[in-house]
Formats: C-alpha cells, structure tokens, sequence
C-alpha cells in the first residue's frame, strides 16, 4: 500500500525528470521552464501534499471547484492559475484568489478582469489564450482568440488597470491544420510570442505544454509547461 502522498511524490519526481531530460535535449536550462500543476478535479487535501512536497504554482479551470480550494489552501505558499473558460459572471470570485488568468480572449473580459482586480486591490498577470484552430476574427471551440487577434487583445490588457499583460498560451488543437502536431503547434505560439514581445519585452511568458506533451512544448520554448494527469493521475471526471 503506497499512500497518497509518496504516490504524488513518485509521479512529481517523474515530470521532473521528464522536464529536465527535455530541457537538456533542448538546449535550455532547467530553470527557464516552470511547471504548473492542474489540480482540477482533485481535492484540496491533494493540493496541500503537493505544497509540502515544494510544489508553488497551481492551475485550476472551473471557478466553481477552484474557490473553495483556494480557499481551504489560503495559508499555503501557492499562486493560483486560472485556465479555464472564463465567463464574465465569475470574474469577481476568480479575481479573489488567481495571481493569473491564462485563458484571456475577448475584451470584454479584459474590462472585466481589469474592474474586479482594481476593486480587490490586486494585481492579476493575463496570458492571451491563442486557438491555433479558430478563423480570422473567431474563437476557438475551447476559448482563446485567432492568432490574428492578439495584438488588439495585448492592446487592450496593457491599458487596463489592475492587468499585466504577462504572454501567450495555448492548447494544442484537436482539429484543424495543426492537430496531431503539437510540436509544429506550439513553435507557432513562439513566433506570436514573439511578435508580441517586440512590442511588449516583458510579456515573455509562454505556457504550452500538458501530461503528455511537454517535451513538445520544451523543445519549442514554452517557459511553462501545465501538468495535471501526470502528477495527480487520471482525472475521475471530466474536468
Ligand atoms: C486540464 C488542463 C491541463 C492539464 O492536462 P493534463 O493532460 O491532465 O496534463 C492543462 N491545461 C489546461 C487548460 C487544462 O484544462
């Protein structure tokens, strides 16, 4: 009988592994890439062993779930990232507890965001969600903005209170010219990267990259990979 937490320990000491064996193949220091783990679906009992076990930057992607766990980890040492579909009705509630929302792709939730981090007193880092598989002017099936809508997107954050523009994120798509290509997906996210750095120099974050692959994401240059299969196991639910 291995307990929870020796398991958690066991799958971290792997992604760990995986990371740096990728970071070596790349090139790259170890420490230019963070890991994130999603902890969706898991209780926050799981999240409190992942802190003692060194684990800093958590994501969660229903507000639903992930208030009370923040809550009930309010003492704990973490920042919170928030991935998921961000519907404007939650805004208040996510301002309260996310360091950073990587799911931004509409105005509207900018001047959202941007109201509700002012009214907390904080600070909310943004990431531009790109959907590699969405037209010109659309959304993509699981959020984020065409690639050609970044830049009125970056505009906009910049401006806002409350926001820092902090990068681009992506989900590598299902369909679409880039599914099944998750390398040559997330080297696209790293020429939008860096359209967008010459432009804003410290928007330089770039999180691509999941359980199972993030060693594609490393060799393009995401700086953080999102990992929650690998580390907690295989969700219960879906989430
Ligand atoms: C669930 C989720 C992940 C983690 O996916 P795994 O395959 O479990 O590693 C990463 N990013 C987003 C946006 C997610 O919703």
């Amino acid at each position: 009988m291995t307990d929870r937490r020796t398991e958690l320990a066991g799958n971290l000491a792997r992604v760990e592994d995986r990371i740096a064996t990728a970071c070596a193949a790349a090139g790259r220091r170890r420490d230019e890439v963070t890991l994130i783990v999603v902890t969706k679906t898991y209780p926050a009992s799981d999240v409190r062993l992942l802190a003692e076990l060194g684990v800093r930057q958590v994501a969660e992607n229903r507000d639903q779930d992930a208030a009370p766990k923040a809550a009930e980890c309010a003492d704990l040492p973490l920042t919170w990232h928030f991935v998921g579909q961000l519907q404007t009705n939650k805004v208040r509630s996510v301002a309260g507890y996310a360091g950073f929302v990587q799911s931004v792709d509409r105005a509207r939730l900018v001047t959202a965001l941007s109201r509700e981090a002012v009214r907390a007193e904080r600070e909310i880092g943004c990431l531009i969600q790109v959907a590699l598989d969405a037209e010109s002017g659309e959304r993509g099936s699981r959020g984020g903005v065409a690639p050609d809508g970044v830049p009125v997107l970056a505009e906009e954050i910049a401006g806002a209170q409350g926001l820092r523009l902090d990068g681009v994120m992506t989900v590598a798509p299902l369909s679409g010219a880039y599914a099944g290509r998750q390398r040559a997906a997330f080297e696209r996210l790293m020429e939008i990267s860096s359209d967008l750095r010459a432009a804003y120099p410290a928007a330089n974050m770039v999180s691509a990259g999941m359980s199972t692959d993030l060693e594609d994401a490393v060799a393009a240059g995401a700086t953080h990979v999102r990992v929650g299969t690998a580390v907690l196991g295989v969700r219960p639910r879906l989430g």
